[in-house]
């Protein structure tokens, strides 16, 4: 980062002034990221810039915050750069094998937590850093929760958000459904990969896993997989809730009914998208 006007003293509000300059092309909430930044770098909450702006960090402080500036220009996400994202009210640890959770997915969390039935047999499929399935483990301790994922260092960090949040989770290094025993399962819950290849809005999420993100020319390849083995694996009535992107419920609704599915319906996050469908598997079907 420039010194903040060659001369002046280095406080807070000229660091923070500056870096707002220096972030204002590459984020659209520069003057939040700069602040986030710089609290991290002293180490301590925000509150302690405005209580302080005439403060004047450390040189060991000023280089952290410029070495977390010089990775934000560059696309970083302030998630990564602090390894910690709120989730649900919760803290979970993040790095760059896993998609940062989104206020999007609360909408398939508080969907599952209100409509799974008590004592049930629960799987979070491709958890990443098990965002859905640590707060599925808190907020329905009846329930026995599993996750699967196929990045085993994903795994590891859903591991370590499990134990950080004392949560009783089976971590599964597995694809989709592919670890589960036909029948043995009430409720399958997963925010898959939706995103087209080639959608524009990927290039402003170049730092997170393509895996997590980008699933095939219309974006649902993943959730057809999904769909595909999910009658195998429900039990007769489980239930099946998944996360899609804001235009896509109306296909996942045909996937849901094409493959056999009832009550299928769509649910909207706050925004007013239809960001989750769900079905139940037919009970008495075979198949
Ligand atoms: N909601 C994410 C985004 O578009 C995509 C997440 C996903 O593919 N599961 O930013």
């Amino acid at each position: 980062m420039s010194d903040p006007e060659s001369g002046s003293r280095a406080t807070i509000a000229a660091l923070l002034r500056a870096a707002r300059a220096q972030l204002a092309e590459r984020s659209d909430s520069a003057a939040l990221d700069a602040e986030v930044l710089l609290a991290a770098a002293l180490g301590k909450p925000r509150s302690f810039l405005y209580a302080w702006p005439d403060h004047e960090p450390t040189t060991s402080v000023r280089a952290r915050f410029e070495d977390a500036l010089t990775a934000r220009s560059s696309g970083t996400p302030v998630a990564y750069t602090l390894g910690v994202k709120e989730f649900f009210g919760i803290d979970l640890a993040v790095d760059p094998s896993v998609l940062i959770p989104r206020p999007d997915t609360e909408t398939l969390v508080e969907c599952a937590i209100e409509r799974i039935p008590p004592d049930a047999v629960v799987v979070d499929l491709g958890t990443g850093s098990g965002a859905v399935a640590v707060v599925l483990a808190r907020e329905r301790p009846d329930c026995r929760m599993m996750a699967t994922d196929r990045s085993f260092q994903a795994l590891r960090v859903a591991q370590g958000n499990g134990r950080h949040h004392a949560c009783r989770v089976n971590w599964l290094c597995a694809d989709w459904t592919a670890a589960l025993a036909a029948q043995s399962v009430d409720a399958l819950v997963s925010n898959p990969p939706y995103v087209a290849e080639g959608d524009p809005h990927l290039a402003a999420l170049a730092a997170e896993p393509a895996s997590a993100l980008v699933s095939g020319p219309d974006g649902l390849d993943a959730i057809r997989a999904i769909i595909g083995d999910a009658g195998r694996v429900l039990r007769p009535g489980g239930l099946l809730l998944l996360e899609h992107g804001w235009d896509q419920a109306e296909a996942v609704r045909a996937l849901l009914s094409d493959a056999g599915f009832e009550a299928v319906e769509s649910v909207m996050d706050l925004n007013g998208h239809e960001r989750v469908s769900v079905g139940q598997r037919a009970v008495g079907a075979l198949r």
